[in-house]
This record gives C-alpha cells, structure tokens and sequence, in this order.
C-alpha cells in the first residue's frame, strides 16, 4: 500500500434487471478516480456490443467450474440458467492498491460477500416503480421475451431480499442516483432506509406485470 494511506473498499451494486445499473457504474469510473470495476465472469453468450473481458470474461461451464474448484472466484451465482462470478486476484490487487472496487453483481453473490468482507458497501439500486423498470427492461430491446418473462421473476425473488441491503438507492435521475452512491461510499451515508410499504407496492406491481404478459401469451396462442 505504497502510494496511498488506505486500503480500498469493497463496493457491491445490485438492482433489479432495467434500473440503469450499469449506466451508474460507468458514470462512478468516468467521474471519479478513485472506483474501478471488477470485470465478472459468465457462462451466458455475449450480447450485441459485448466484448471479451470488457464487460465480462465469456467462459465455458467446464472453465466456470474450474475456478470454483480453484478458489479462483471471490463469489458466484446461478442467475437466469447461467453461472456468473467475481474473479478473486482483480479485486484483492486493487483493493490493496488503494482503489474502491465496484462489483455490480446479484443478490445471492452480494450476501456473500457481506459474510466474507463485513466492511464491504452493498448499495441496491432500484427504479421508484416496477412499471418503469418494466419500460427500461423491455425498451432496451436486448433479451428475448422469455428472457424478461425470467428476469422479471427473478426481480420477485430479489425484492425479497431488499432488506439486507444497508443502502437503497432510486434512480430517479441519474446525476442525482451517481452522486448518491458516491457519497454513500465515501460517507457512509446516504440513500433510503428499507420501506416495507415500498417493497409491497413494488411486488404488487410486478406479479401485475407478469400476469399480464401471461395473459398476453395466451392469447397470442388462442389468437384473441
Ligand atoms: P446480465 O446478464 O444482465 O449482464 O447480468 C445478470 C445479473 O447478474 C445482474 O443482476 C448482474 O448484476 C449479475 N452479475 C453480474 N456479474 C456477477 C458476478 O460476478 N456475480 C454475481 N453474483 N452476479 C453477477
């Protein structure tokens, strides 16, 4: 830890599918020097624009596996029929470097990595309404209809654990939501305490959505 006095802190970003994660972490690299990302592993394919160790390391299920069973990844999970993890010897380097790094990753990964690294920051973002994480999820046009169909379910799963986040933060507008989380990360304060009511509203709103997407499948297949 030559050049600088502190080591740097684990910074863990969830949300649900369609909030504008990713939009938010690239605003925390380019505006500040002091984050950088921790480029994950995946074995899903590759979306239009999607570079090899850029946004992630495309990998085999056999290479995924082997660095499990190396201890290579700091974490992993199972989301959406694909595996995806933090590999291990990025974020250690970095950290010790005195650089705060940000792991944009799910909720199972994000639990534990709280058990792993007490100090780690875990921020969920969230948009302030299902219906307009619908509208982001479906209008950015990248997944396939049974895609969303899953990542909305999968958003179902994830609100319940909305709880275990210690900062909540709704990306309203984006300049507000980056300097939200910078200030969270570099305070400790900042964001939203969990609100139940919240959460209920949310869930409400999403088990709609899907039902109504349901509906609409059904009747595509009996041609109403
Ligand atoms: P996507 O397929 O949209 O790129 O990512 C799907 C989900 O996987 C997102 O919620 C994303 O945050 C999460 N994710 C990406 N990388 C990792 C990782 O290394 N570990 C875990 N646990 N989740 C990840």
């Amino acid at each position: 830890m030559a050049e600088n006095e502190r080591a740097g802190k684990l910074v863990v970003i969830s949300g649900f599918s369609g909030v504008g994660k990713g939009t938010v972490v690239g605003r925390l690299l380019n505006d500040y020097d002091h984050y950088t990302l921790s480029v994950s592993m995946t074995t899903r394919k590759p979306r239009e624009g999607e570079a090899h160790g850029v946004n992630y390391y495309f990998v085999t299920n056999e290479e995924f596996e082997e660095m499990i069973r190396n201890g290579g990844l700091l974490e992993y999970a199972g989301y959406a029929d694909h595996y995806y993890g933090t590999p291990r010897s990025f974020v250690e380097e970095n950290m010790a470097k005195g650089k705060d790094v940000i792991l944009e990753i799910e909720v199972q990964g994000a639990m534990q990595i709280k058990k792993a690294f007490p100090d780690a920051v875990l921020i969920f973002i969230t948009t302030p309404s299902a219906a307009v994480m619908a509208k982001r999820l479906i209008g950015r046009k990248t997944e396939t209809e049974e895609q969303i169909d899953n990542r909305f379910k999968r958003a179902v799963e994830e609100a319940e654990h909305l709880a275990k986040y210690e900062y909540i933060v709704i990306n309203d507008d984006l300049e507000d939501c980056v300097r939200e989380v910078n200030r969270i990360v570099e305070t400790g304060e900042g964001g939203v305490r969990f609100d139940p009511d919240f959460k209920e509203r949310f869930l409400r709103e999403l088990l709609e959505i899907i039902e109504g997407r349901a509906q609409e499948a059904r009747n595509r297949v009996s041609g109403t």
